[in-house]
Formats: structure tokens, C-alpha cells, sequence
């Protein structure tokens, strides 16, 4: 991608009316829009992002045999009215059709699914079933002031697992929380997020939360000191001030964002919308089932919450825009001007011919070299590639890692072994 054709340009200044640190910066950098409070546009940048992580999110869903779908958005009241969900889930758009009949717009999605899968799952040959979407949700949040972490349009993976029975369903959350462990480590969260006890609902004494500790976070968790497991605050009264897991009075308090939550929802769903099945003595019972949550655009948010310094993000690897930002430094000699714009472009194509993505600042004219490198340290790729009159002397370019103050010289022909 050439930043002269780029439909984005940076912003010398962060907005002035937003507060949160992955607003100012995803907006100046030109990841984001804003459309109103909590609602917002992925830039073609900042979609980049987005669906590595989304299929980061797919792949390790997909290994532990999960079954894509998407379901609709736009729902009828009737199927919120089945669970009593119509009366009770405060933060739902509720919306009147044509037909004058009621619908909301898909905040979670159990009373979709759930009717769905009677459809399909007759008898324990049809069990253990895990389904799951990566779609936009909608909740009226009612606290909508921390950028990109709460929105009230935005994006989730929700699996729903289905079993015969709790000891199913346990071996298949424990499996999950590795899974949602590897999915932070490969967005680059693992060092700062906790596994976290919190309040369970109706089935199981407590869901599990995955906090990551940030100072923006809304969520206050203790983190026990010696087995590093975390409770959140909401239900730590209940605990005597104890770590769950192992006892111990040692914990820590931070602040954190929720980045993901799993629960075991048992029969909650199950039961109000008839979903059974057949056991092998062929006796009906009702399906157990769990729920797994992760929000897609909240991970992005939280990346650049704890991937950031003064001068803009640091992207992890694996979900940054681009592995390389490629700047060519123009000279005022015209040929010694040539000469870079060959050479940049060579380097341009034998990056993308070896499967590297290259954002490439070919621009010329009014943008100064301390504009682009500026631009460079904003938009935060891990790598930084210089092309100057000064590096091609030496047949090389230079070399610089994002979030590192060391430059290196590489040969012109070893580029494509950056890393
Ligand atoms: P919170 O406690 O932060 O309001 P929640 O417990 O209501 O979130 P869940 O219903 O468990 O959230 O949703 C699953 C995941 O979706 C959350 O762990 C979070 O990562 C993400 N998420 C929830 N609400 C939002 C939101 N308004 N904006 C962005 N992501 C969200
Ligand atoms: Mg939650």
C-alpha cells in the first residue's frame, strides 16, 4: 500500500473532544472514525488490524472444532420474550417494523441460536456441537466514553457450545481457556492478561473473565501473587478477600478491561425454548450448554491502550497493519532523487514478492522527512525501512525496530530478511 494513494491521512493532532488513549490514537493515525458516541468506522488501516485479529479468532476456533455461521442482527421480540430477556436486558435496541412488530438488534445471542440448534441436534450423536459467529453487536451502553473498548455497535465472536452434560461441557471450557490464552499471546496481550473469577449467573458459582490491566480499564481486579490468577471486584466480598484458586490473602489490585468472558450456561437457554435431546437409554433431556465471548474491536482497542508510547502505537507483530513501514528520504538532487525512488521501489516489490506487507511512503513534495518518520512512529509498524541518499552511498538501507531507538544498516539485497 502506497501512503501517496492511502485514503487516510494522519492528523497532526489528536481530537481534541475524545478522552480515551486508543481513540485519540487510532483517530489520529487514522484507524478509526468516529461516527457518533461509541460508534465507528474501521479505516483501511485499522481493518487491517482488525482481520488478523478476527483471524487469529477463526483459526483457534476453528481447531477446537467450532462451526462458523452468521446470524441476522435484526431480531423479533417473541424470541427475547421466550428467555423474559424483552423485559430485563436493559442496554437492547428495541425497534419497531413495518409490520408495526417489535424486533431488537442482536446484543448476544442465545435466543437466536439456541432455537436454531432444536432444529438440527435430535440425540447425543448429534452432541458435543460448537457453533459460533464473528459479527456487529449492538447494546445501548450507557457509558459510551472509552473510544473503541465499549461501543455500542460493535464486533464479537460468540461460540456456543452444546452438551450432554456438565462433565462434557467442563472438559470443553477448561479446553477453552487455553485457547483464549493463545489468542491473547498471538495479539500480542498475554503478559498483561489475567484469567479472572467473577460473578456467575444461575448455573455455575462464576464465569470466568479475561481482564487485561490497563489504566483505562472500568473493571478493578485483584491478582492473587502466587498463582496469578485474578478475582474480579464485584465478587470478592463473597470470597473473604481470598484467591479462589488457591486461598492465598496476597492480592493485587488493578485496573483492567474485560477482553473476553466464558460461562457455563447449563440449561438456562435450553430449557425455555424446548432444546433436548435423546440419551443412548433414550431418555429426552435438556441440551447443556456454554457461552464464549471475545469482542474483536475491544482486543484492537486494548492493544493500543498497552502497545503505545508518546509518539503513537507499537503493533504486536501478528496484528499489525503492515509488517514494514518502507520511507523513502527525497533529495533535492534530481538525480540522487531518482536513484532513491528506484531503489525504494525495487525494495517495495521485493518485500510484497517475498509475502511481506509494505506500506509504502512514497510520498513527495510538501511532506518533510521528519513528517514522515513522524507518521511512521504514529501509525506504529514493527519494522522501519529508510531509503537516503546516505544509505544507498552504502548500497544499504536503514534499519529501525518501532518502539526501539537502534538503527541498523542492511544491504540492499538482504532486505527481504528484515525481521
Ligand atoms: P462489560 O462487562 O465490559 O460490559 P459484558 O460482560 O457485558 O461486558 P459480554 O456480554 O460477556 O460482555 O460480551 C463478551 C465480550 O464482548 C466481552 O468480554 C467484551 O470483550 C466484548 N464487549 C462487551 N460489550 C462490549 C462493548 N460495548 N464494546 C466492545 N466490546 C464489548
Ligand atoms: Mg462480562
Amino acid at each position: 500500500m502506497r501512503l501517496s494513494t492511502l485514503f487516510t491521512k494522519t492528523s497532526k493532532e489528536a481530537p481534541k473532544d475524545e478522552l480515551s488513549v486508543n481513540a485519540r490514537l487510532l483517530m489520529q493515525a487514522g484507524f478509526v472514525d468516529k461516527l457518533t458516541a461509541g460508534v465507528y468506522t474501521f479505516l483501511p488501516l485499522g481493518l487491517r488490524v482488525l482481520k488478523k485479529i478476527e483471524n487469529i479468532i477463526r483459526e483457534e476456533m476453528n481447531k477446537v472444532g467450532g462451526q462458523e455461521i452468521l446470524m441476522p442482527a435484526l431480531t423479533p421480540k417473541s424470541i427475547w420474550e421466550t428467555t423474559g430477556r424483552w423485559a430485563t436486558f436493559d442496554a437492547l435496541f428495541r425497534l419497531v417494523g413495518s409490520d408495526s412488530r417489535e424486533y431488537a438488534l442482536g446484543a448476544t445471542h442465545e435466543e437466536v441460536v439456541v432455537p436454531l440448534a432444536g432444529k438440527y441436534v435430535f440425540s447425543y450423536k448429534d452432541l458435543p456441537l460448537y457453533i459460533y459467529q464473528i459479527q456487529n453487536k449492538f447494546r445501548n451502553e450507557k457509558r459510551a466514553k472509552s473510544g473503541i473498548l465499549r461501543g455500542r455497535e460493535f464486533i464479537m465472536k460468540d461460540l456456543y457450545s452444546f452438551h450432554t452434560d456438565e462433565d462434557n461441557l467442563d472438559e470443553y471450557y477448561k479446553a477453552m481457556q487455553k485457547v483464549y490464552f493463545k489468542i491473547y499471546e498471538r495479539c500480542g496481550l498475554l503478559d498483561k492478561t489475567y484469567l479472572t473469577f467473577a460473578s456467575g449467573g444461575s448455573f455455575s458459582k462464576y464465569s470466568h473473565e479475561f481482564q487485561t490491566i490497563t489504566p483505562a480499564g472500568e473493571d478493578e481486579i485483584y491478582i492473587c501473587e502466587s498463582c496469578q490468577i485474578a478475582v474480579n471486584r464485584e465478587i470478592l466480598a463473597d470470597l473473604e478477600n481470598k484467591c479462589p484458586n488457591c486461598g492465598s490473602k496476597k492480592l493485587k489490585q488493578e485496573k483492567a478491561i474485560e477482553v473476553g468472558n466464558i460461562f457455563k450456561l447449563g440449561t438456562k437457554y435450553s430449557e425455555p425454548f424446548n432444546l433436548q435431546f435423546v440419551d443412548e437409554g433414550g431418555k429426552k433431556k435438556p441440551v447443556v450448554m456454554g457461552c464464549f465471548g471475545i469482542g474483536l474491536s475491544r482486543v484492537l482497542g486494548t492493544v493500543a491502550e498497552v502497545c503505545h508510547d508518546e509518539r503513537g502505537l507499537i503493533w504486536p507483530k501478528e496484528i499489525a497493519p503492515f509488517a514494514v513501514h518502507l520511507v523513502t528520504v527525497n533529495s533535492k538532487d534530481v538525480a540522487a532523487n531518482n536513484k532513491i525512488k528506484l531503489a525504494s521501489e525495487k525494495i517495495y516489490k521485493d518485500l510484497q514478492a517475498s509475502g511481506i506487507e509494505v506500506l509504502f511512503d512514497d510520498r513527495e513534495g510538501e511532506t518533510s522527512t521528519g513528517e514522515k518518520f513522524a507518521d511512521a512512529d504514529l501509525i506504529g509498524c514493527p519494522l522501519r525501512l529508510v531509503v537516503s541518499e546516505r544509505t544507498l552511498e552504502q548500497d544499504c538501507v536503514e534499519v529501525k525496530k518501532r518502539g526501539e531507538e537502534e538503527k541498523e544498516l542492511v544491504k540492499l539485497n538482504q532486505v527481504t530478511k528484515c525481521k
